[in-house]
């Protein structure tokens, strides 16, 4: 297999998808990024125009290098037009549905060397990749938010993946500047998730046993484990309706009491109590 990639196909310009596009821009390859609406398009390559302005300000990026990266990519709603790409990322809505279907789609389109990698949270890649009928060369990059800034691309074997696919990826991930950790099985949460989802569950659970004060529980994982974040702000920033649909994804996989999500956590994500992006989570944001 070929590790030479010159253009990138990106399907979804959501808040992962912009960032995917911004960091293979950045690093030199042509992107074409798929959006389902003329609108949706305009907000993500907007995303991404106010993401390399940030990078231009700040210095990161010469003036050069801001004009090369907007030229590199080209906006579309049609999936027809990523049929030359070498390589297609997926970044759309979690959705197994939707994810199958684009698979399947892209499947028929791509050239039979093209590898199509899944940036899925929660889903798994084997399933994804049964879609197609080339899952020796689907493989799952798992990004983490903002992609720009955060180092780490998770790699996801699924069961049909090959060595050369995984090769491939290691390519990509090592040009595109990302730290690569390689989830060996298609193993429900992944790496990241797999620690972290029961690590901030059993949070919500000790706080609900009344052990300490959100602020306390913060605190001692910060000062005392040299965590950035304590739970509660973290699982505030990821949100928590994103928490909650991992755990559910993960429980439903594997039946497992560890990823069975507390009452308190379903019926905040009810009352649209979503952490940082929605004002209140544990704790509440100045708007
Ligand atoms: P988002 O809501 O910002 O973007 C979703 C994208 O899916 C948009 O481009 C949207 O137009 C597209 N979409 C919606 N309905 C669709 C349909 N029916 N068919 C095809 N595309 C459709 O979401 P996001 O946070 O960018 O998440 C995208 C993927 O990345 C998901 O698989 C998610 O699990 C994963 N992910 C998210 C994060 C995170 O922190 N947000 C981190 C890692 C991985």
């Amino acid at each position: 297999m070929s590790t030479e990639l010159h253009s990138i196909g990106v399907v979804g310009c959501g808040l992962m998808g912009s960032g995917i596009v911004e960091v293979c821009v950045r690093s030199g390859l042509s992107v074409v990024v798929r959006e389902v609406s003329q609108p949706a398009l305009h907000a993500g390559l907007g995303r991404l125009r106010t993401s390399l302005d940030k990078g231009l300000e700040r210095g990161k990026l010469t003036a050069d290098a801001h004009a090369a990266a907007l030229d590199r990519v080209r906006g579309t709603t049609e999936l027809a037009d990523l049929a030359d790409c070498d390589w297609v990322i997926e970044a759309a809505v979690e959705d197994l549905a939707v994810k199958q279907a684009t698979f399947r789609e892209l499947d028929g389109l791509v050239g039979p060397e093209t590898v199509l990698s899944s940036n899925t949270s929660s889903i798994s890649i084997t399933k994804i990749a049964a879609a197609t009928s080339r899952a020796d060369r689907v493989i799952g990059t798992h990004f983490f938010n903002p992609v720009p800034v955060m180092p780490l691309l998770e790699l996801v074997r699924g069961l049909q993946t090959s060595d050369a696919t995984y090769q491939a990826a290691c390519a990509l991930g090592e040009r595109l500047g990302k730290t690569l950790v390689l989830c060996q099985k298609d193993a429900p949460g992944f790496i990241v998730n797999r620690l972290f989802i029961p690590y901030g569950l059993d949070a919500i659970r000790a706080l609900d046993d009344g052990v300490a004060t959100i602020e306390d529980f913060d605190t001692a994982m910060k000062l005392g484990m040299s965590h950035p974040m304590g739970p509660f702000t973290l699982m505030d920033f990821v949100g928590l309706d994103t928490m909650l649909f991992i755990a559910d994804a993960m429980y439903d996989e594997t039946k497992d009491p560890r990823y069975a999500a507390p009452p308190r956590l379903r019926q905040m994500v009810a009352a649209g109590w979503l952490g940082r992006k929605s004002g209140r989570g544990f704790y509440a944001y100045g708007r």
